[in-house]
């Protein structure tokens, strides 16, 4: 099929710009040997310039709306702007420079104000409504994936408020104009606190149990803020990672009770008047948009639904995780030396991870240090990942080293579909590997696309893996720690939802599903990481070429079970304080400082996940993923997609695991639909019923 170009040249761009044509390398790879950090902003601004143009040109369309001049048109505009903005925001957390970073900032309320301005052309709402409204009345017959766009069209048109009144669309602009600087104070507040919150040692007996080399870092902590003695500096999340090794019972109180008092100090980080009224305002946004409070406006958008669907869920597992937690508790307790029989209760928050780890010490005896000589990174991608990926799909990888990357760590691999099982077939796209960790990259691991698939527009993917490995001296091979593996295999889970999409639309292409549903695919594909026939071909000693003993495996495959217990409940009493304040209209939320913290336990009470021992991953005070950004009233979206993940298990085990047939169904069913239709349509396509939760209860040792 051939690439279909745009048809609006690009406005005022240098034609040197690498970005001003589309590139001619194989299936569209950015031309990175090219590209320089000052190409990005024009491009970028000349396809917005550009794709405005094309925008208005079907708004303006004097023909009345057909597929192919309303909803194609859209489809194929702003092709310029996307092969710039995707390269521009793949490189921005993987190897940034200042340069990238005030692009952003000059960039991310143009971008903003570019797509409003698209979702409330009431000209092209007209145009979509009118295809439906055809649609409806029998007149017009469309393709069950247009049928799926028109719908998700208009659905953020309304969200947009399209449909409300001049004085209320004024209203909902200062509304989500108040909410983004709420959620940025929130942030800045959260970042400040939390230097203020770090705990200062003075004596270095304190600090008994800690490595040489996080006493160190504590040691530096403390220097760069002119401070005597050694700083314990937080996290984010409630649980800090000291508290693991630190021996000394009265450091570890002040550390837990330091990360629990976060927000909610007085002062100037104090963050409970931010979130009161952006709990207040997100309830107005949504009520004005016609919905009963914010959490169902998420909902409503993703494949819960409702809110409904999402307490059912979290009350589900609710009762279940904490049972688990307080028997792990009661385990904790023997080993705490604290009177015997005194039980579960007795286990402060604060020893939690210390007893913890002493815990599984004794029974699980795994030594990080051991394992890595078998888990080595080409191995573990070659003989791991890509032989998983090849037995279950037919894909085979060969290394393109003559494609350059955005930075000489990142590898290229194109990617090849077998025709036959055993046959090489036809290119399918590229996969970018970027494995090593760098002071130009932001921390974590994830997916991006430099290229989406579109039947539409002729064009097959290109996909990108961030991880932060660190990279060993030159000449050594790099070993990984076990957590690593199940990231390498999680994160190409994306990369094959992206690779093996098979549909018509761009904007329907690959990951293009909601929160809920986007960990999904990425969760089920860690199971190959644990799967015999994979697991005894990739963990090999990288030196002797021994397999790794048969009984560390077993040790390894007993020890997920434990503290299942305590994640699932601090995780689930994050998830429901979330839904927590966004099920309330403005008039239920608190109007004083002095309720927020009773509010949250009340909450926790009634949601029976109220363990001071397991206290939340995060408390309301320092929520930064639901007050700071992006997951507010989502926070469930993790385990909503292990329930799905933990099914697919199962349907994989009852129909022969790893083999080329269910990889086929697991690919054509659901991989390759994309955001082309429902995505639990796809997932019952594939198990032929609802998801059911008893295979992530069992999973996590709940039932
Ligand atoms: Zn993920």
């Amino acid at each position: 099929m051939t690439s279909t170009h745009e048809t609006t040249a690009p406005a005022d761009l240098d034609p040197a710009n690498p970005f001003a044509a589309p590139s001619t390398l194989p299936y569209g790879l950015p031309d990175f040997a090219a590209i320089r950090e000052e190409h990005y902003e024009p491009a970028i601004l000349a396809g917005m310039a550009a794709h405005r143009a094309e925008v208005e040109a079907i708004a303006t369309n004097p023909e009345p709306a057909t597929v192919e001049n309303t909803l194609e048109a859209l489809e194929r505009a702003g092709q310029l702007l996307g092969r710039a903005a995707r390269a521009y925001y793949n490189q921005l957390p993987s190897d940034s420079t200042p340069g990238l970073e005030d692009v952003q900032e000059r960039l991310a309320p143009v971008f903003a104000a570019h797509q409003d301005a698209i979702n409330m052309d009431a000209r092209l709402h007209a145009r979509v409504r009118a295809l439906a409204d055809a649609a409806a009345a029998g007149d017009l017959d469309l393709e069950p994936d247009t049928a799926y766009l028109v719908e998700k069209l208009l659905t953020r048109f309304q969200r947009s408020g399209i449909e409300l009144s001049p004085q209320d669309q004024d209203t909902l602009r200062d509304l989500n104009a108040r909410i983004t600087s709420l959620e940025a104070s929130f942030g800045r507040k959260l970042l400040a606190g939390a230097n203020e919150a770090s705990v200062l040692v003075t004596d270095e007996a304190e600090l008994a149990g800690l490595t040489a080399d996080a006493r160190a870092g504590a040691r530096a902590a403390a220097e760069a803020r002119g401070q005597d003695g050694w700083l314990l500096e937080m996290q984010l999340f409630t649980h800090q990672n000291v508290l693991a090794s630190l021996e000394n019972p009265a450091t570890r109180a002040r550390v837990q009770a330091a990360s629990m008092a976060r927000g909610a100090t007085g002062g100037e980080n104090d963050t409970r008047e931010v979130l009161l009224e952006l709990a207040r305002l997100r309830a107005e946004h949504a009520q004005l948009l016609g919905y009963e409070h914010h959490a169902a406006y998420i909902a409503a958008d993703a494949t819960a639904g409702t809110t409904e669907a999402v307490n059912e869920m979290l009350g589900r597992l609710a009762p279940a995780a904490v049972a688990n937690a307080r028997r792990e508790a009661g385990e904790l307790a023997k080993v705490s030396g604290a009177p015997s029989g005194s039980g579960a209760d007795s286990v402060a928050a604060a020893d939690w991870s210390y007893l913890n780890e002493a815990v599984r010490k004794e029974r699980f005896n795994l030594d990080d240090a051991a394992l890595r000589p078998y888990l080595e990174l080409e191995r573990v991608l070659h003989d791991g990942v890509f032989q998983a990926a090849g037995l279950l799909f037919g894909l085979s990888f060969v290394e393109r080293p003559d494609l350059p990357g955005y930075h000489p760590d990142v590898r290229v691999f194109e990617v090849f579909d077998a025709v036959e099982p055993g046959e090489p077939g036809a290119g399918l796209g590229l996969f970018l590997a970027d494995f090593y960790t760098r002071e130009s990259k932001r921390g974590g691991a994830w997916m991006d696309s430099l290229v989406v698939q579109s039947g539409l527009l002729g064009e097959k993917p290109v996909v990108v893996n961030n991880l932060n490995i660190v990279k060993p001296p030159a000449g050594e091979p790099t070993l990984l720690v076990w957590d690593e593996v199940t990231t390498l295999f999680h994160e190409f889970g994306h990369a094959l939802h992206g690779l093996l999409s098979d549909v018509r639309y761009p904007s329907q292409s690959g990951t293009s599903v909601p929160r809920d549903f986007v960990e999904y695919p990425s969760q089920v594909n860690e199971m190959w990481s644990w799967e015999p026939r994979i697991l005894k071909s990739f963990a090999v000693h990288h030196v002797t070429g021994e397999p790794m003993p048969a009984e560390w495996v077993d040790t390894m495959l007993a020890s997920r079970v434990w503290g299942e217990g305590f994640s699932t409940t601090e995780y689930l009493a994050a998830a429901l304080l979330d839904q927590a304040w966004h099920q309330l209209t403005p008039e239920q939320v608190p109007t004083s400082v002095e309720d927020v913290l009773p509010f949250e336990a009340a909450a926790l009470a009634a949601a029976g996940v109220d363990f001071a021992s397991v206290p939340p991953r995060y408390r309301s005070t320092y929520f930064n993923h639901i007050f700071g950004g992006g997951y507010s009233a989502g926070y469930y979206s993790y385990i909503w997609s292990e329930v799905l993940d933990a099914d697919t298990v199962q349907w994989y085990a009852e129909n022969g695991g790893l083999t080329r047939e269910n990889g086929e169904a697991f690919r054509r069913k659901l991989l390759a639909r994309g955001g082309s239709q429902d995505p639990l349509a796809s997932f019952e396509d594939l198990r032929g019923r609802a998801a059911e939760i008893t295979p992530l209860l069992e999973r996590r040792g709940l039932v």
